[in-house]
């Protein structure tokens, strides 16, 4: 890691991916200490949800925010479909909200009418329950994010075993400030596929994909504004849908800045290449204390506690 990466983590405290905060825009029932049962009292909360092998026996339902939150009612994405593979069954993190799975089947369908594509190979959504994990992301608690490797899906009869064994392939050179020799015109139209599903919040990918894009789309731009600039993602995408309509107690982040965005990713890209001196007024960067249930929202409790 050089220097300008290991200040950034250390400035932002960011680990995972797509670990932006999220605004909260919505009310989230707010739980008081009485109410949790004994025996989560204390207990970090990714231990408890890491238990769960199934989704909740509930009407499906994100609750809090993508770095804070849990999911109701979870759907179990088949581990393989028409146009898509789970990978890494054994994380067992291949659960999201309804939408997600509909997503995913969505844009997986466009992804194999690319030529050499057959489909996409789909990473991390969520545990059953959603909630933190025990490893990895800070994100991907509500099981509306997405991670799609942007490895060409070329061949959808992997074993479960090839599915642990393989990996992504990384798209990146410079650090991230340019595409390497793997990137193809096929990735461009991967990820605008997702980027214009009108379900898509925002999607995080690493900065020089960004710019290229921006070089290479000469039709509409707007679905460009979805599509940010962040660290690490060159061996994946990450897509995060909004919460669905009229999920009261979902916590959306604020949209993206007006505009295609290409510019900013444009300074991203100058950062990797030319990094700015550290600032000496920076705020030191706090240690990351474990969630638990008490920081989730109320409704996180029947979620644990659903058959
Ligand atoms: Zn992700």
């Amino acid at each position: 890691m050089d220097r300008f990466f290991k200040l950034a983590f250390l400035t932002l405290g960011l680990a995972g991916c797509g670990g932006s905060a999220p605004e909260p825009s919505a009310k989230v029932q707010a739980l008081s200490t009485q109410s949790i049962p004994a025996a989560m009292k204390g207990v970090e909360a990714r231990q408890l949800f890491g238990k769960h092998a199934r989704g909740s026996a509930q009407s499906a339902a994100p609750f809090g925010s993508y770095a804070k939150g849990c999911m109701a009612g979870g759907v179990e994405l088949p581990e393989t479909g028409p146009t898509w593979q789970a990978m890494r069954l054994s994380r067992n993190r291949n659960w999201g909200h309804p939408h997600a799975i509909d997503f995913i089947e969505k844009v997986s369908k466009k992804a194999a009418a690319q030529p050499g594509w057959n489909g996409l190979y789909i990473g991390d959504i969520s545990q059953p329950r959603g909630g933190p994990m025990l490893s990895g992301h800070r994100s991907h608690q509500l099981g509306l994010d997405i991670d799609i490797w942007l490895r060409q899906a070329d061949n959808l009869k992997l074993s479960r075993a090839a599915r642990e064994e393989i990996s992504s392939i990384s798209m990146r050179r410079s650090n991230g400030a340019y595409t390497n020799s793997n990137w193809t015109r096929q990735h461009h139209e991967v990820v605008k596929a997702a980027a214009q599903d009108p379900r898509t919040a925002r999607i995080f990918i690493f900065p020089g994909a960004k710019v290229q894009m921006c070089k290479d789309e000469t039709g509409d731009r707007a679905w460009l504004r979805k599509v940010r600039p962040w660290w690490g993602h060159h061996y994946h995408f990450h897509v995060r849908l909004k919460c669905p309509d009229g999920s009261r107690g979902c916590v959306n982040q604020s949209a993206p800045p007006a505009g295609d965005g290409c510019a900013e990713a444009q300074q991203w890209v100058k950062n990797i290449l030319n990094p700015p001196p550290p600032d000496p007024n920076a705020p030191k960067a706090k240690p990351r204390r474990e969630l638990r249930v008490a920081d989730l929202p109320g409704q996180c409790v029947a979620v644990l506690q659903s058959q």
